[in-house]
């Protein structure tokens, strides 16, 4: 099979069919006015993609298995800085023998966007926001100090707890002091 090059990811049906079959290798324009990777504006950038796509004939249908990889640019959720980082992913389609062409767009755009993780991270042991002062604790180390016990709502239901107890207590000894009394 022939391998060709090209920057759409539209293919003429007829061609395949012609072929055999076909491999393509396509890099898309990821400039933001293509509309290729609209829904992606929200989270980050593409800063560039490269769609494989290996095209067979079966009897009644089109089968098209692409691999794609690309880089982008995302926010990080915990230290909100931007950082590159790489991505990859893969789709399957069918498409009927008798369309005229076939359009991979939506294919490479859904894809791209369920690559995008739930949570980015810079690093996985990014260290995050200083909660008090918001410096990025990656860069160094602020001036605050550090959390205590006494911030963590943990503790604040265990000293509850001891205070309660402490309550029953007072309470016994105060009905035993007034039975011995009496
Ligand atoms: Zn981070
Ligand atoms: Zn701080």
């Amino acid at each position: 099979m022939d391998t060709l090059h090209q920057k759409s990811l539209t293919f003429s049906c007829a061609d395949i069919r012609e072929r055999g079959g076909l491999v393509s290798q396509v890099k898309p324009d990821t400039c933001q006015d293509s509309g290729l990777f609209e829904g992606l504006l929200r989270v980050g950038r593409l800063l560039d993609v490269q769609v494989r796509v290996k095209f067979s004939v079966g009897s009644s249908a089109i089968l098209a298995e692409g691999e794609i990889d690309g880089k982008w640019e995302l926010e990080c959720s915990r230290c909100l800085a931007n950082f590159n980082s790489t991505f990859a992913g893969s789709f399957d389609e069918t498409y009927p023998e008798t369309v005229e062409s076939i359009d991979l767009t939506d294919a490479v755009r859904q894809t791209v966007l369920l690559s995008v993780p739930v949570k980015p991270l810079c690093s996985t042991d990014c260290k995050g926001l200083c909660p008090k002062c918001g410096m990025n604790l990656n860069r160094g180390r602020c001036n605050c100090p550090p959390p205590s016990a006494k911030d963590c709502p943990f503790s604040i239901s265990l000293r509850m707890r001891d205070c309660n107890r402490d309550f029953k207590v007072v309470n016994l000894l105060s009905d035993a002091a007034r039975i011995i009394k009496e």
